[in-house]
């Protein structure tokens, strides 16, 4: 029997509108060092009307891709919701990649337009002439005659505008086209590539559209909040936050180009921020800063942290010293990203063993999505918190394949396949599941270190020295050994007037990890080594440390 409802695409135009109209007094403030500049909702859905007439005129009016190399601030929003809603394909390109892999992303892309902030023209100008696709570039805010001109200066480049000037008269209403496919594609992202080149997915109306109301149920985000999205909107998706706000209605504060600590709590306290979203190098480089010179944190409650495992010994810091919850979420640039957040059930008290058990986890599932657990022999495993295998998943924000543009080998091609299962997306993440849902992960199955037949988690070590009170950062890897075949190594960061031997590090484990897992090799760094979007480059300290020796 088929059913009598009705059946609208889901469209991001249909978030753009509703997140316009019922929540237009909320609000986006853009940092400025003279404390920001706050616009409106409603003020974003004219100026994505605007956009959108002015890209029509420019000649997107198909599924063009246009192209972003912005910060996080207002116009970048307006994008995010202008491009897919006129049925084009927004690309935020990773301003933090090598230039090769952004090259590489770019031409893979195949923008056509690209919206670029004017503290960003300068490294784009540099790119330019390596894409050849690109036949306009729109400049966001003012920059110098030199650095306009350097943007101009391929053949390819027809012309230079200003974001401002380009969508000043054009009307602030505009018909956002009905007749899509809610499977078409929307937005694009690519993976930061650490083995190979980038991948390439594209997400959906669809995708994101469920994405979004799913993320947003399980968030709790009310028009009362005011969000600092420090994940950048041009890292996996923004994690969702640009169409989450639009369901929500949560006002938004955008860092643009302050990522440090000392501007990031100035937000905090001025803003009256509630509620955030980054990477755990950011939420430890906060409390560093708070620990040291104090602040006002009173009016935020929870902070959600995802990207890699946040260490618990940064959890605990927060909720006893700052009363404030730092929320884990997993995913993956495949998965839209969120596929799970770890807020602890109501039975668990908090502050109790299993409180922080469910805590630490990567998180509950969200609705929508399914998981299972593939172990080494290919068989699913219990999901009983103790069995270990590798988290497959599947459902509507999940991608089924990687976007090809044909110009793919055969070699890359079989690797992108070998990345799925019979509909499954295998994640390469490693780790348990329970009963009610929640997937604990041990390591990337690239990062695992396999010592004698046994494995180690590098993330649990990490976890343990990061608790010691004298440590910023710590990061382990594996390197070769001639009789256990790969034995672990830790870097460590020490804090600024601290002082620590390595003895004193070992026997600090010696009663929280097994002994035959305690590193025997460690070196003292000033910095562990970041990828393009903050997490720990393991890629680079393995090379530092091939030959398992210390320099
Ligand atoms: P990349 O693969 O380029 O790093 P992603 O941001 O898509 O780009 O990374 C996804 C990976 O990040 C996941 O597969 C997982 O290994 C790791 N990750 C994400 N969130 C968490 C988390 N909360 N805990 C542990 N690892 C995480």
């Amino acid at each position: 029997m088929k059913s009598t409802m009705q059946s609208p695409p889901l469209l991001i135009s249909d978030l753009l509108r509703y997140g316009t109209t019922v929540h237009a007094k909320s609000t986006v403030t853009t940092w400025t060092p003279d404390g920001g500049r706050t616009t409106t909702y409603g003020e974003i859905g004219q100026q994505a009307a605007q956009l959108a007439h002015a890209l029509r005129k420019l000649g997107i009016d198909g599924d063009q891709r246009v192209a972003t190399f912005m910060w996080n601030n207002a116009e970048h929003l307006v994008t995010y919701l202008a491009v897919p809603s006129m049925g084009a394909v927004l690309h935020a390109l990773n301003i933090r990649l090598f230039p090769e892999q952004l090259i590489y992303t770019a031409r893979h892309g195949g923008s056509e337009i690209a919206i670029v902030d004017n503290t960003l023209a300068e490294p784009f100008a540099k790119l330019v002439e390596h894409l050849p696709g690109i036949r306009h570039v729109i400049v966001n805010g003012e920059v110098s005659d030199e650095v306009r001109e350097a943007l101009g200066a391929p053949e390819h480049v027809e012309q230079v505008h200003d974001f401002a000037d380009l969508i000043a008269g054009e009307p602030t209403e505009f018909e956002w086209p009905r007749d899509l496919d809610e499977n078409d594609a929307s937005s694009m992202c690519y993976t930061s590539g650490t083995t190979g080149n980038p991948k390439g997915v594209a997400y959906s109306h669809r995708s994101n559209y469920t994405h979004a109301t799913g993320c947003a149920l399980t968030l709790q985000l009310t028009p009362a909040d005011q969000t600092l999205v420090v994940v950048p909107l041009f890292h996996a998706n923004a994690w969702g936050f640009p169409y989450v706000a639009m369901v929500s209605g949560n006002s938004l504060v955008m860092p643009d180009r302050f990522l440090q600590p000392e501007p990031l709590a100035q937000m905090i306290e001025q803003l009256g921020v509630t509620s955030g979203s980054g990477v755990p190098t950011i939420w430890n480089g906060l409390l560093q800063h708070l620990d040291a010179n104090g602040g006002d944190m009173s009016t935020c409650r929870m902070l959600m942290v995802g990207g890699s495992a946040a260490p618990p010994s940064l959890m605990k810091a927060f909720q006893e010293r700052y009363d404030i919850e730092i929320i884990h979420g997993w995913g993956m640039t495949e998965t839209s990203p969120v596929a799970s957040l770890a807020f602890a059930p109501p039975q668990a008290e908090v502050g109790s063993e299993e409180y922080w058990r469910y805590r630490a986890s990567q998180g509950r599932i969200i609705a929508g999505v399914e998981a299972r657990l593939i172990g080494p022999d290919g068989e699913e495993q219990p999901r009983d918190g103790e069995a270990v295998g590798e988290v497959e998943v599947r459902g509507p924000w999940i991608t089924a394949s990687y976007y090809s543009n044909g110009s793919e080998p055969q070699g890359e091609l079989d690797d992108m396949a070998a990345k799925f299962d019979d509909g499954w997306l295998r994640t390469g993440d490693v780790g348990a599941m329970t009963d009610d849902g929640y997937i604990i992960l041990t390591d990337r199955s690239k990062d695992v270190i396999k010592s004698g037949g046994e494995w180690i988690s590098s993330v649990d070590l990490e976890n343990q020295i990061m608790s010691h009170p004298a440590i910023a950062e710590a990061s382990v890897v594996g390197v070769p050994d001639d009789k256990w075949g790969e034995r672990p190594l830790a870097t460590v960061v020490v804090k600024e007037g601290e002082q620590v031997t390595m003895e004193e590090l070992r026997d600090f484990l010696a009663d929280k990890i097994a002994k035959w897992q305690i590193p025997e090799r460690w070196a003292v760094i000033d910095e562990v080594p970041k990828t393009s979007v903050g997490k720990f480059d393991k890629k680079v300290l393995r090379q530092r440390y091939a030959d398992g020796d210390l320099e």
